[in-house]
């Protein structure tokens, strides 16, 4: 072929559809669904090419009309199940399908827990490149454990943070979920994986603001004045916080809220608000005054007190978060005498399970407000052996390793991006006996897991929990040794 053959070529390509794709869209199919992506769609396979079925679960097959193809794969959508799954099982909630909130409803929950399992196993061995060995004891490879799931998996959550609108002609003030891949909000009273409480207190607030005509907020033209309703209730105390988010500093009728409020809610114990005038996706700004009440709302893990602030980051499930830091204390395996660092600590509630049985805990964490609900947890419940420094674990480990600061473990809970690499070679320069990394996301997990094992540690176990039902997210908890370590 000449060059100039070889250009014409080209540019005839690029007259026609860029790619060749063995479908055409709007095309109807069969496909046999052979997985479920981490967004939690089945994974579709017809003549060597992948298609993403949303709604669809593994080893069913299903007849789907082509929406979007890219060169190497396409979105479906599920017309009709021609073989459904035994793990197909009907969802609970109505509004499941336009929500978008929970993404596995139609899947058993046994199976959700061996698929997040499952999960968790293909993360470690793809990305961290690690050997996996089986669910119980075995003697070479990694043990995964089987999930810990919930008996009751409903009504878990105890926060809730949604979103205000107008809907309709009149535009009656409504407050849900945005619909699905949309900012059009869809009014909601009753949520099955929400607390009681916090579903109560969305109604209330909603109501109130109807009798109080209060403008809800408009995105696209920044006008209007309430923009998010948060709920957030202590499980074990039954303390109730309400955070009205509001578009300027201005609560209009405030005497009348708190009132209205106080008669309604009976557990309430704290009433605040937080102006956000900012055009954006985030649902806090800056500034955070209390109307009413406490400035915190308590609640209890495992006997541990805990004072949250309406900022203040606290895990969502709490009898899970439980169960997840136990696992993370049994596998520092403490004896009362350990040095221990806590990276990534939040409000301090890993170093107080930590502290318990440590000798002493050190807790570092990003943001300063979260350092000071730390500390004051500590003193609320008498623990004297934590401490806590406020900035990036990535440099503040660093400098304390100069100061000669010891650790015979090392936990680490960082956010879905996982661990900062000056961190992780911090950890490799302490050489403490064991590293245990808590993770909300396991190919982040995997990715730092090969680092550490690169570095002279091995991954001994991993238990998945799980922390949030019928959504796709997949928490886990790891143990490293170092190697050579007795353990
Ligand atoms: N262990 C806590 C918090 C885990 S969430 C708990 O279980 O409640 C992860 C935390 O990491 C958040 O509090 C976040 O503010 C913090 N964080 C994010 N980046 C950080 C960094 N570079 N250094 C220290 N902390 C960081």
């Amino acid at each position: 072929m000449t060059r100039k053959s070889g250009r014409n070529a080209r540019s005839a390509r690029a007259a026609k559809p860029s790619y060749d794709t063995p479908f055409q869209k709007n095309e109807e199919l069969t496909v046999d669904l052979v997985g479920l992506t981490h967004d939690g769609d089945g994974v579709g396979r017809a003549n060597g090419f992948t298609l993403f079925v949303q709604g669809g679960l593994p080893g069913e097959q299903a007849r789907v009309r082509v929406m979007k193809l890219k060169k190497q794969y396409g979105y479906a959508r599920l017309q009709e199940l021609v073989k459904a799954s035994p793990d197909r099982i009907n969802p609970p909630c109505d509004i499941y399908k336009e929500c978008g909130g929970c993404q596995l409803q139609h899947f058993d929950y046994e199976a959700q827990l061996a698929w997040k399992r499952q999960h968790v196993v293909d993360n470690l061995t793809r990305i961290g490149k690690l050997n996996v060995a089986g669910e119980r004891d075995a003697q070479d490879g990694v043990v995964v454990h089987p999930t810990i799931g919930m008996d009751d998996p409903w009504r878990y959550r105890n926060k809730a943070a949604v979103p205000v609108g107008a809907a309709g002609e009149n535009g009656e003030l409504v407050a849900g979920f945005y619909a699905r891949g949309t900012h059009r909000i869809i009014d909601m009273d009753d949520c099955l994986i929400q607390h009681e409480h916090n579903d109560e207190v969305v109604r209330v607030v909603k109501k109130v603001a109807r009798e109080l005509r209060i403008q809800p907020y408009d995105e696209s033209t920044g006008k209007g004045v309430l923009r998010h309703i948060m709920a957030r209730t202590g499980v074990v105390t039954g303390e109730i916080m309400v955070v009205l988010v509001t578009n300027g500093k201005r609560l209009p009728r405030q005497p009348e809220w708190i009132e209205h409020l106080r008669a309604s809610l009976p557990g309430l114990k704290s009433i605040v608000q937080n102006v956000n005038e900012e055009h954006t996706n985030a649902i806090f700004g800056d500034e955070t005054r209390v109307l009413w009440g406490s400035e915190f709302i308590y609640d209890e893990l495992d006997g541990i007190r805990f004072a949250i602030s309406a900022r203040s980051f606290y895990q969502i499930n709490p009898a899970q978060t439980v169960a997840l830091y136990r696992k993370a204390v049994e596998y520092a395996a403490l004896s009362g005498k350990e040095r221990v660092i806590d990276a990534y600590c939040g409000i301090g509630t890993i170093s107080l399970f930590l502290a318990r049985q440590a000798g002493h805990v050190y807790g570092v964490e990003i943001v300063p407000e979260a350092i000071e609900d730390a500390k004051r947890n500590a003193a609320l419940n008498g623990i004297d052996n934590a401490s806590f420094e406020a900035g990036p674990a990535e440099v503040v480990m660093p400098r304390w390793r100069k100061e000669g600061v010891e650790a015979d473990v090392v936990v680490v809970d960082p956010p879905r991006k996982g661990c900062d690499p000056a961190l992780l070679e911090t950890i490799l320069a302490l050489q403490p006996k064991r590293v245990v990394y808590v993770s909300c996301n396991p190919s982040t997990l995997a990715r730092d897991l090969r680092i550490l094992e690169d570095g002279g540690y091995k991954t001994v176990e991993v238990t998945p929990v799980d922390m949030f039902p019928w959504t796709v997210h997949v928490e886990s908890v790891a143990l490293l040794v170092r190697n050579g370590t007795v353990y």
